[in-house]
Formats: structure tokens, sequence, C-alpha cells
């Protein structure tokens, strides 16, 4: 498949569709993604702290400059696994917002 699936609108992209893609282009593919759950593997504070704010900071780069960073970041908010961890260069934190967002619009519209 081509790359470069971020030029279509993906809030239109069915959520198959999306886990399809995230699949098969996401740049962690294959990577071991313990970074991408910075706040599982080191959950206390101290020096545990400092190694998930680097492992935080390297799964963002890496998202950075994934061909798929619109269509991860969709597919987090969809889906439950998306609660935790780093998705389309996020935060959980940063997703507790979007989806805090999007429930105020829902309820606007
Ligand atoms: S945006 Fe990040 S978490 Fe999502 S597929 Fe790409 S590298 Fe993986």
């Amino acid at each position: 498949m081509a790359r470069g699936q971020s030029t279509e609108n993906v809030a239109e992209l069915s959520t198959r569709r999306l886990d399809e893609i995230v699949g098969d282009q996401g740049q962690c593919r294959g990577m071991d993604t313990d970074a991408w759950y910075p706040l599982v593997s080191h959950p206390v504070g101290g020096v545990a702290a400092k190694t998930a704010e680097a492992e935080r900071e390297y799964a963002q780069s890496q998202c950075a400059g994934c061909p798929v960073t619109r269509e991860c970041l969709e597919l987090a908010l969809r889906i439950p696994a998306g609660v935790y961890g780093i998705w389309g260069a996020t935060s959980e934190r940063d997703r507790l917002v979007l989806r805090k967002r999007r429930a105020d619009e829902g309820a606007v519209a």
C-alpha cells in the first residue's frame, strides 16, 4: 500500500480501516514498544520518572516521523486500548483533552 494515507479525511475511515493502516504503515511496527507505555514501565517517581520521561520523548519523536500519525491518533480516540500510552505523538493527557473536546462538540451538535 502506498504511504501518505494522511491526505485522507481520517474521520471518515472505519475503525477497522484505521487499524489496518496503522498496523501496515506505522513506524513503530516490529519495534519494542515499551517506550510507548512509559507510565506502565515506570509508574513511580524519582529515577524511574526520568526514565519514563525519556521514553515518552523517544516514542513521540518516533511518532513525529511516522507516515500515519493522524490515523493512529484517530484510532486511539476510538478504541479502549487507546486510553493508554503514546499514540499519534500524543500522551494520555493529550487524548483526554481531545476526547472531552469531542464530547463537548457532540453535545452541542
Ligand atoms: S504514530 Fe507513533 S504509535 Fe502510531 S503507528 Fe506511528 S509510530 Fe506507532
